[in-house]
């Protein structure tokens, strides 16, 4: 009898945390069918960097989907990873990176989907010889991308100069922006000793430099030239940026910012790269593209547009308070810098979209942006179009009829025209890449250096433990 009860009591607490995990993994197969449901709804799918899943070795154990830091983009379908929000992705390939078993790859597009891109080789180089594009202006977003590109664009670069000197005339290599590509291309090429030039239009620190005050990063740790391992995974943009500015200038990194290189030209002779810029003329071994993509702001077109109360970029929102403000855009950015105007004292604030709902925003700023609506301190316009801008007011069309608002500022967040005209005059060909494969390729890459390199250390320690 004993016995019985000795086994039934261990017995019955197994029971329950078994029954326990299978109702919570019921639920959550609920919530990610509600997901995919509204994923599907909301968008015909990934639009840009996201993972591919192989689901012939996916072995369900949904680490993935805890690890992605945007909440659905991926759930589990059937006992295997799926795709349920793909749109939501920003490319942080955390679940590529802790999938078990290799089976998440990331990829750029949707397969048929096209993109104008350079083409560019493993060392990303262009098809002009010792011209290289790295960062976002070659596909990839997300800073971990642009600096790993940068500092291996360098090291293929430095390789050359060793073989082949620059003549005494030119620098080893002239590097184009000061983003986070351009920065960790920059500091390569010091730690290397090359000569190196650097030249940025606005000011060090990129797109990273504009995003709005406090905003958090998300990133991965990742390998900084003149500082080593850097493993924050969240942090401010002011953090960031203070962190880059010690380790510049502990480098003694030089740039030159408030210049902008107009052209590059290659000299058929002697393969010397002349770069024009705003303010003189260099020449150069090798180029480093490190432009981004974020190019000019695309404008609305519309009367009145260039009002200096017209904006494509906010960054301290606390500066407007009690003011009459329209935000147009649909993206995370629009509804982000609304929302932020929105919490200011005495403020206003319109969001206009020309589209009939969201499709493509985080999780947490459509609840932000629910709230806000709710407690009166934003009003959204779905099918609306910005028709012309005077000092006081603004007229938009809203669901064909016009609508005139009094107005203070309006902040425009339609997107950039990539600097694809300035490719294509330095000679840089650009064309359908088939951006799914060749992701693929060097995800898969990645994933097999990682798992040779993990491959002996367990295999110690299974040894360690076995004695
Ligand atoms: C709102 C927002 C939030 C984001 N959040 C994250 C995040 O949390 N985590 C993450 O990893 N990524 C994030 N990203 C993406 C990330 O910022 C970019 O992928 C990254 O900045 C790309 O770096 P880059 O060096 O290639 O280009 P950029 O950062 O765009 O830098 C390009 C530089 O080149 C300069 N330049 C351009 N043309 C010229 C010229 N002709 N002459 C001289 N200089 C020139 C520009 O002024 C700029 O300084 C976000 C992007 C945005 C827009």
């Amino acid at each position: 009898m004993e016995t019985w009860i000795s086994l039934l009591i261990p017995g019955a607490i197994i029971l329950f945390f078994v029954v326990h995990y299978l109702r919570g993994l019921k639920k959550k197969e609920r919530n990610w069918e509600a997901a995919a449901e509204k994923g599907k709804l909301y968008s015909e799918g990934p639009k840009a960097q996201h993972p591919h899943i192989d689901s012939n070795l996916c072995i369900g154990c949904q680490t993935c989907t805890s690890v992605c830091p945007e909440g659905d983009v991926l759930g589990m379908v059937g006992g295997k990873a799926a795709i349920i929000n793909g749109f939501k992705c920003i490319g942080h390939s955390l679940c590529a990176d802790a999938c078990p078993v290799g089976a998440i790859q990331m990829v750029m597009a949707s397969a048929g989907m096209s993109a104008e891109m350079p083409a560019l080789t493993g060392e990303y180089e262009s098809n002009v010889q010792n011209l290289f594009i790295v960062g976002e202006l070659g596909g990839l977003a997300l800073i971990k991308n642009a600096v790993n590109q940068g500092r291996e664009c360098i090291d293929a670069i430095a390789a050359r100069v060793a073989a082949y000197p620059a003549p005494e005339d030119a620098c080893d290599v002239l590097i184009v922006g000061a983003g986070p590509a351009g920065i960790s291309a920059s500091l390569r090429a010091i730690e290397k000793k090359l000569r190196y030039i650097t030249i940025e239009r606005d000011e060090v620190g990129g797109t990273v430099a504009k995003y709005p005050r406090q905003k958090l990063v998300m990133t991965s740790p990742v390998e900084f030239p003149m500082y080593g391992k850097f493993k924050k995974m969240e942090l401010s943009k002011e953090n960031l940026l203070e962190f880059w500015q010690k380790v510049m200038q502990r480098a003694d990194f030089k740039v030159r910012s408030g210049e902008r290189v107009d052209d590059i030209q290659k000299d058929p002779g002697d393969g010397i790269f002349t770069v024009t810029t705003s303010k003189s003329r260099y020449r150069a071994k090798a180029v480093v593209l490190a432009l981004g993509r974020g190019g000019t702001p695309r404008k609305l077109g519309v009367p009145g547009e260039e009002l200096p109360k017209v904006m494509y970029r906010l960054i301290e929102a606390d500066h407007y308070v009690n003011k009459k403000i329209l935000v147009v855009g649909g993206g995370d950015s629009a509804v982000e810098a609304a929302l932020g105007l929105a919490h200011q004292i005495g403020n206003q604030v319109t969001l206009s979209y020309r589209q009939e709902r969201f499709s493509r925003i985080k999780t947490r700023n459509e609840q932000h942006l629910q709230d806000a609506t709710k407690a009166g301190k934003l009003t959204v316009l779905f099918n609306s179009n910005v028709v012309s801008i005077r000092p006081q007011s603004v007229t938009i069309d809203v669901n064909g009829h016009p609508r005139e608002l009094a107005n203070d500022y309006i902040w425009v967040f339609a997107g950039g025209t990539p600097p694809n005209d300035f490719l294509k005059k330095a000679g840089v060909q650009l064309g359908t890449r088939d951006l799914t494969t060749e992701a693929s390729n060097e995800a898969r890459h990645a994933a097999l250096a990682r798992k040779q390199a993990s491959r002996p250390q367990i295999r110690t320690s299974l040894v360690g433990a076995e004695m």
